[in-house]
């Protein structure tokens, strides 16, 4: 079983498929996007600034420059920019205001001792030690007051709250790793994040009992991925910065057309049927009554459109203005009351031992029978008692009837 790190996590949590690509069928994505590029930029800052303040505190300018060499070195051409109204150097500078903003607010730096930058950890999830989780710290301290702190950067615009940080996964664990590595000293930890783009500091702690239910949590959650045969995509807001576009069901249509100059758009296969279902959808819509056959043209065009995403294993398809989603969802028919496998489901089901949980009452035979006066009339009084009656009144309306018709 491999072990789990939080962003493995995560990655599940988010899409199933694309974690599937990353970490099942190792696909690698060249895609960055710049907003994580800036993050890795501003974490190396960091593990410079703390790696030399026990011995020197590194100057404003020292850290800009580093930032700046940092940047032009990891630089690489498939950094993407989703934000059409940013650009590369908007992103630079942010970071050096991030850069800025946390050193007047820290410096000189000597708010609690440093014992690590980077710190990798490792913990068991349970007694057996079969599921593991793995992880890497940002920054851990030792207090004044003696308390270890875990410090985490984040350079997001999202600013959680404090529920959210309450019940964050990434930092908990590491504290589970930091109480284990040194029981006798961590009986109290602090868990700290630092939202840059917000020059703002959260802070959280943990119970030993809430740690024990986070470790739960995960092994179950881990469970769950073991078990998983069918990693769906789970369309979400992490998808603009996807690396899997090209291959996700979801999108690859559209990846494969926007590449295409605008004269083989027209001709896709794909890009034609939808631009044709949207051509006689806005007709039914328009003409309904006077034009003939257009329900059974939406039809065929439909089953060409079902066939072509089967073909290329694509569940949206672009047209020019529009763009169709096809959707496959299981539903299971089970035998009805009077069928001969009723009988025999409902045995299964009592084999189970399940019966109680899984019948219940059915409501409209018991209608029925109360108003076929099949329920004895002591029954029937305290059923009244426990019900409310409402009236439905249904207004239809039709053709109003002349003289002479039937
Ligand atoms: S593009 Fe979105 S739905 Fe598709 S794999 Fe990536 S995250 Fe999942």
């Amino acid at each position: 079983m491999p072990i789990y790190s939080h962003s493995r996590l995560g990655k599940f949590e988010g899409c199933p498929l694309s974690y599937k690509f990353s970490y099942i069928d190792k696909i690698k994505s060249e895609k960055e996007g710049i907003e994580a590029f800036m993050g890795s930029q501003f974490h190396g800052v960091m593990e410079k600034l703390y790696q030399e303040c026990s011995f020197k505190v590194c100057s404003l300018s020292e850290l800009f420059e580093y930032y700046e060499s940092l940047w032009e070195k990891n630089w690489h051409p498939t950094i993407s920019i989703t934000k059409s109204d940013m650009t590369a150097e908007n992103y630079r500078q942010k970071g050096r205001k991030f850069i800025e903003d946390y050193y007047r607010r820290y410096r000189p730096f000597n708010q609690s001792h440093v014992l690590g930058v980077e710190r990798k950890v490792n913990i068991k999830l349970d007694d057996s030690g079969e599921y593991k989780f793995r992880g890497v710290i940002d920054r851990l301290d030792k207090a004044e007051d003696g308390i270890y702190e875990i410090h985490d950067y984040k350079t997001n615009k999202y600013l959680p709250t404090q529920a959210d940080v309450d019940q964050d996964r990434q930092l908990a664990l590491y504290q589970i790793a930091i109480q284990e590595a040194w029981p006798n000293d961590t009986r109290e930890v602090r868990l700290i994040w630092h939202y840059v783009a917000h020059d703002q500091e959260m802070r959280s702690s943990r119970t030993p009992e809430e740690l024990t239910q986070l470790k739960a949590d995960t092994v179950q959650l881990i469970k769950k991925i073991e078990s998983t045969t069918e990693f769906l995509p789970n369309q979400n807001y992490l998808c603009n910065w996807c690396g899997y576009q090209n291959i996700c069901p979801l999108f690859k249509h559209q990846f494969a057309v926007e590449s295409l100059p605008p004269n083989e758009y027209l001709n896709d296969d794909g890009v034609k049927l939808v631009n044709t279902y949207a051509g006689f959808y806005a007709q039914k819509q328009e003409h309904a009554i006077q034009i003939k056959g257009i329900e059974a043209e939406l039809e065929k065009v439909e089953e060409a459109v079902v066939a072509y995403s089967k073909k290329e294993n694509a569940s949206i398809i672009v047209g020019s203005d529009k763009q169709l989603k096809i959707s496959e969802k299981e539903t299971i028919k089970y035998p009805g009351k009077n069928d001969p496998g009723r009988t025999q489901l409902n045995e299964i089901i009592k084999e189970t031992g399940k019966w109680e949980e899984l019948s219940c009452l059915d409501t409209y035979a018991l209608t029925d029978a109360l108003l076929s006066n099949s329920i004895p009339p002591e029954q029937t009084a305290r059923i009244e008692g426990l019900v409310e009656k409402i009236k439905n009144i249904k207004v239809s309306l039709s053709k109003k009837k002349e003289d002479g018709d039937d």
